[in-house]
């Protein structure tokens, strides 16, 4: 049986995994589909601290995960498929697999959120994608005008890094001030090969029938006033909603699916922790995750422990979680 099942290899899961294993609890870390997580996707990272000349978003997640190895933390690639929460040990089912363990960090974090039009489902993969650094340097998006539709952090990365292989890249937003940090704003609207298309969004797709991109319709949100822009590629950056769905019902969460956390980075269910962006909304840059996450890792390995070497009458169980919640034998990062 695992003393900790890690959900997750983004940068919450392997720090969890790197706490855990220095600790001896020897985590089973599970990378779910993509490991490494989105940052993986990222060109350069440049707000880590510890890296002033930034980082490039594999490397930085490779070598999270070496860390964690290195103390003994176990990385298995495999996807959750259930889990069962209703008693101790929980069991995940991983890959049609049994796992058993006494505690359970959720650090599965999310994935791209879609624009939900029936083009560009038909059309992913022939020229709508969701990560410039995976599909930029693509010999169709080679010297041809390109769009980026948000206007937040990821949009303005998106459209910079395009830049490198396209002279025009549209940035169309929604709105017409960006959601970006200033310091993304700023250099992404300085870029002379970044034009953007103010309060505007794209109705369809096109061309669906040649199956391939060759531009998109746009609806301006304040005139109404429709028009049609050649396009080779569209890269919609627009967000991410969490990996949350195999907890739907169990675990307290908002309606986009974010994770209440009950008291400090534990959930409603004891023993279950939650780690990483999909814990609370405004937790979505890479430090803040690793903060969390810290903690999140330190109350399992605790949890962990309770359960397996304390032989506590219930009443005694109920006694402590009182004097928890009232705030003895708390630990000093809260
Ligand atoms: P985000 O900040 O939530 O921005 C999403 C953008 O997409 C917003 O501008 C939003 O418009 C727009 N949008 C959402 N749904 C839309 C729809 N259905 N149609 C059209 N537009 C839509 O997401 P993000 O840019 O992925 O960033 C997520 C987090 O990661 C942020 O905290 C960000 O700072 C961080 N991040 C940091 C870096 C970095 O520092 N290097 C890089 C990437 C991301 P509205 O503005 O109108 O809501």
């Amino acid at each position: 049986m695992e003393k900790v099942a890690i959900i997750g290899t983004g940068c919450a899961g392997l720090t969890a995994a790197l706490y855990a294993a220095r600790a001896k609890l020897s985590p089973l870390v599970l990378t779910g589909t993509m490991p490494g997580g989105l940052l993986t996707t990222t060109s350069i990272v440049e707000n880590f601290p510890g890296f002033p000349e930034g980082m490039d978003g594999y490397e930085l997640m490779t070598r999270m995960q070496k860390q964690a190895e290195r103390f003994g933390a176990r990385v298995k690639f495999g996807t959750v498929e259930a889990v069962d929460l209703s008693k101790r040990p929980f069991t995940l089912t991983v890959d049609g697999e049994k796992v058993e363990t006494q505690t359970i960090i959720i650090a599965s974090g999310a994935s791209h959120r879609h624009l939900d039009l029936e083009s560009e489902k038909l059309l992913e993969t022939k020229g709508v994608t969701y990560c410039a650094t995976c599909d930029g340097a693509l010999p169709i998006f080679r010297d041809q005008p390109l769009v980026v539709v948000g206007g937040g952090d990821s949009a303005c990365e998106e459209a910079t890094y395009l830049t490198r292989f396209s002279s025009t890249i549209y940035l169309v937003h929604r709105r017409d001030t960006l959601r970006a940090s200033k310091i993304m704003a700023d250099r992404t609207l300085s870029n002379p090969k970044i034009k953007p298309i103010w309060d505007s969004v794209v109705t369809e797709i096109l061309d669906v029938k040649q199956d391939k991109v060759i531009g998109v319709r746009l609806k301006n949100v304040r005139t109404n006033k429709e028009s049609v822009m050649d396009c080779a590629g569209v890269f919609v950056a627009i967000g991410h909603l969490p990996n949350t769905q195999l907890f739907k019902g169990v675990i307290d969460m908002d309606d986009a699916g974010y994770i209440i956390p009950a008291r400090g980075m534990e959930t409603n269910v004891p023993g279950v922790f939650v780690a990483g962006e999909y814990a609370y909304m405004d937790f979505r840059f890479v430090f803040p995750r690793v903060g969390c996450l810290i903690v999140g890792y330190e109350k399992a390995a605790r949890s962990g422990e309770a359960s397996q070497q304390r032989d506590e009458h219930p009443h005694q169980t109920e006694h402590r979680r009182e004097r928890e919640i009232a705030g003895q034998n708390r630990h000093p990062f809260f």
